[in-house]
């Protein structure tokens, strides 16, 4: 089969390459650490250089289809890619989403919605800005931010030099966003082929534990009408980017019912890891089948779902417990499959790993995370 070439060798290229190796492809990736998540199951690992252009080079003359896992990609890399590949994606869908405000920008022209924002460019402009959105409200980096690294929530006047001083260090552009007080965060994962043909999956109910995710609960657990909107919110965005691959959108539901779009990842996601046994297709195999013009695949929900981040800390209790009867707790009815991703050092917060609890219904699968006590250690 053809060989696929991941940019990042982290666990969402690992767990794209165990997908696609099941449909007949060779992957490639690249990545600076030797023995990275995806290194240790793909076909081959080019370590990355200091270089990125020539390291992406060597990429690009093994590979007869490039992706990525992580949406920083250099726009340099990009450019040259872009002339000596074949990149499904575009660069376009990476230019927008690298940047926060042109992402807003782009969802708004699918006709979404997102908080009120703009862009800060001084203190003074941003206290004005402030005064106007009222308290409180959330100072972003453009770019760059993850985990909700690069943020700033404005909780009074008096903290706007500190809060613009401290993020513009970065050297990135800010922007100011409204709080919006949500009841529920939730996230959409759809995929758009070149031909145009887009599907969602199921919208994930999603809880952050220190702005890391920790439990995405699918069936979410709200009406089903604005789990429709959410998924039909998803589906216009990426129709209207013109996305290939994935596109995952997250969203904040307020308590009376709307919605906002809060960011995009033209990516496999974090929120999307529990359709791997409980979808008819996985994130990752819909993002080959995407990039690799083949039909779409059924995003039907098959099981009540509940996927649970393993951090750092979490892994020891973990293996622990796998070795105590109940862990497939046929009492609950809840069965737990494990998934790690190879990675060496389990340091606090750091992903190492996911289970996804599969049972007749969400509560089942909670009280299952409840009664393990492995996720006490915060
Ligand atoms: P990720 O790891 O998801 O990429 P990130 O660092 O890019 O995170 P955001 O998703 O923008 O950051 O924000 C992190 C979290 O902060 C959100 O999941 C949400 O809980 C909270 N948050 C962000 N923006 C707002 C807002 N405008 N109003 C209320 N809460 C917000
Ligand atoms: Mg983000
Ligand atoms: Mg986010």
């Amino acid at each position: 089969g053809a060989t696929i070439g991941i940019l990042g060798g982290g666990q969402l290229g690992r767990m794209l390459t165990l997908a696609g190796r099941n449909m007949g492809y060779r992957f490639v990736t690249l990545d600076p650490t030797e023995d990275s998540p995806c290194g240790q199951v793909a076909d081959e690992q080019i370590v990355a250089g200091y270089d990125h252009v020539i390291s992406a080079r060597k990429l690009a003359e093994q590979a007869e289809v490039i992706t990525y896992e992580f949406e920083n990609v250099d726009a340099q890399v990009t450019e040259l890619l872009m002339k000596e590949a074949y990149v499904p994606q575009g660069s376009q869908l990476l230019y927008t989403t690298q940047h926060r405000i042109r992402e807003k920008k782009a969802i708004e022209a699918a006709g979404a919605p997102v908080a009120p924002y703009e862009e800060i460019t001084s203190a003074a402009q941003l206290r004005e800005v402030v005064e106007r959105f009222g308290t409180p409200c959330v100072l972003k980096t453009a770019t760059g931010g993850y985990d909700g690294k690069g943020q700033w929530v404005i909780r009074s006047l008096d903290e706007t030099q500190e809060a613009f001083d401290t993020l513009i260090k970065s050297g990135a552009e800010l922007v100011l966003e409204q709080f919006i007080h949500f009841d529920k965060e939730l996230s959409v994962i759809a995929a758009r082929s070149p031909g145009g043909e887009v599907k969602a999956f199921p919208a994930a109910e999603n809880i952050h534990v220190n702005n890391i995710l920790h439990l995405s609960i699918v069936p979410a657990r709200i009406p089903a009408s604005v789990q429709k909107e959410a998924e039909e919110l998803a589906v216009r965005i990426a129709s209207s980017m013109g996305v290939i691959g994935l596109l995952a959108v997250e969203l904040f539901l307020t308590p009376d019912g709307q919605l906002y779009v809060n960011e995009l990842a033209p990516r496999p996601h974090n929120s999307g890891h529990y359709t791997m046994e409980s979808c008819r297709t996985s994130q990752f195999e819909q993002h080959i089948r995407a990039i690799c013009n083949l039909p779409l695949g059924s995003t039907e929900l098959m099981t009540p779902v509940v996927m649970v981040n393993l951090l750092g800390q979490h892994v020891d209790p973990l293996l622990e417990l796998l070795d105590q009867p109940g862990f497939e707790d046929e009492e609950l009815g809840v069965s737990a499959k494990i998934h790690l991703y190879g990675k060496h050092e389990a340091k606090h917060n750091r992903k190492m790993g996911h289970v996804n609890l599969l049972a007749s219904d969400t509560a089942r699968a909670l009280t299952w995370i409840e009664r393990s006590a492995i996720w006490e250690s915060k």
